[in-house]
């Protein structure tokens, strides 16, 4: 199983190895040996799967799912930017259950988000290479400039006919609120997109 895979995956030893002083996050380690990992959540048969960058360490710490926004906790409690998500996602007719949602990487820094290397990315993309073989999406979601970034440069779709969109992380429009409507119309141009072609 995937997840097994992810959880045995010691590849990124540099970011599995913590370093870290606090007594809190080395026990809770020592309890949850693949803290700091995340997985993919939702319909295994959608036509859409959206691809965040990263689990939140600190975020995995507190909670009792690994997935990305913590999504389905963010839309029971209508908190987090996940919920910015969905709020646009149901305004154009796309629910929870109508995508897949998951990192491009499996394996999270402690601190900063953006120093990942070409040595993370070839240990990490195998794994969502396998989740878009296993979900084959007509259509894949990039939320924000970083996954757009790491996306390309692994050249994971090569030959492969599958549209990808660029949409705004949704943290970015939690952060910019002023936003919010580019970020619908994002949204209801990927629901004209299923409605026409899919
Ligand atoms: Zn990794």
């Amino acid at each position: 199983m995937l997840l097994e895979k992810i959880n045995k995956c010691e590849l990124c030893k540099d970011l599995l190895e913590i370093k870290c002083d606090d007594l809190f996050i080395n026990k809770f380690h020592e309890k949850y040996p693949a803290l700091g990992k995340s997985y993919g959540v939702g319909n295994k048969n959608a036509k859409i799967l959206i691809v965040g960058l990263s689990p939140s360490y600190h975020r995995c710490l507190t909670a009792k799912e690994l997935h990305p926004f913590n999504f389905k906790t963010q839309i029971q409690e209508n908190v987090g930017s996940g919920k910015i998500m969905y709020d646009c996602m149901r305004k154009c007719n796309i629910n929870f259950d109508d995508v897949y949602i998951t990192n491009l990487f499996k394996c999270s820094f402690l601190e900063d988000k953006n120093n990942y290397t070409s040595d993370h990315l070839n240990n990490c993309i195998k794994f969502l290479k396998e989740e878009i073989e296993t979900i084959n999406p007509k259509i894949i979601i990039l939320l924000g400039k970083s996954v757009s970034k790491y996306f390309r440069q692994s050249e994971i779709l090569k030959e492969k006919n599958i549209r990808t969109f660029d949409l705004f992380h949704p943290a970015y429009i939690q952060r910019n609120y002023s936003m919010l409507n580019k970020y619908l119309e994002q949204w209801k141009n990927i629901e004209r997109v299923i409605k026409e072609c899919y």
